[in-house]
């Protein structure tokens, strides 16, 4: 099989391929900076999202269609105003201090445990 032969470059093409490439490079710069410094770090946690998904999966493409999910932690089921669903409930996210979108530690710390109550628990004799 071959692929279909490109159109020849013109230097219009190449003009647009710069735009959306420094547009795209300077994006990503943002992000990191912003993930970096997560100033937002009060408004992250009250939507229950980790650094990753919060400075740079926010805005990924979703089909606009209520979907019903299933929590990953309680099993309960809910609604959601578009395709792209969470994990995790805002109730579970909150108590296993974890990311609703992703799962992972909401910043991003190794974890050995689930949440802390567990791991206080363990620890009494
Ligand atoms: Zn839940
Ligand atoms: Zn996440």
């Amino acid at each position: 099989m071959k692929a279909r032969a490109p159109d020849q470059l013109s230097l219009e093409e190449m003009y647009h391929r710069t735009h959306h490439a420094r547009t795209f490079r300077d994006s990503a710069i943002d992000k990191a900076r912003r993930a970096e410094a997560d100033a937002e770090r009060g408004k992250r946690h009250e939507q229950h999202l980790c650094p990753w998904c919060y400075y740079f999966m926010r805005g990924r493409i979703a089909g606009q269609a209520f979907t019903e999910w299933t929590c990953a932690h309680c099993r309960g089921t809910f609604m959601h105003h578009n395709t792209a669903t969470p994990r995790l409930c805002p109730a579970c996210a909150a108590t296993l201090e974890a990311c609703a979108d992703c799962c992972a530690d909401i910043d991003l710390r190794d974890r050995r445990t689930l949440t802390k109550a567990l791991r206080r628990r363990k620890k009494k004799p």
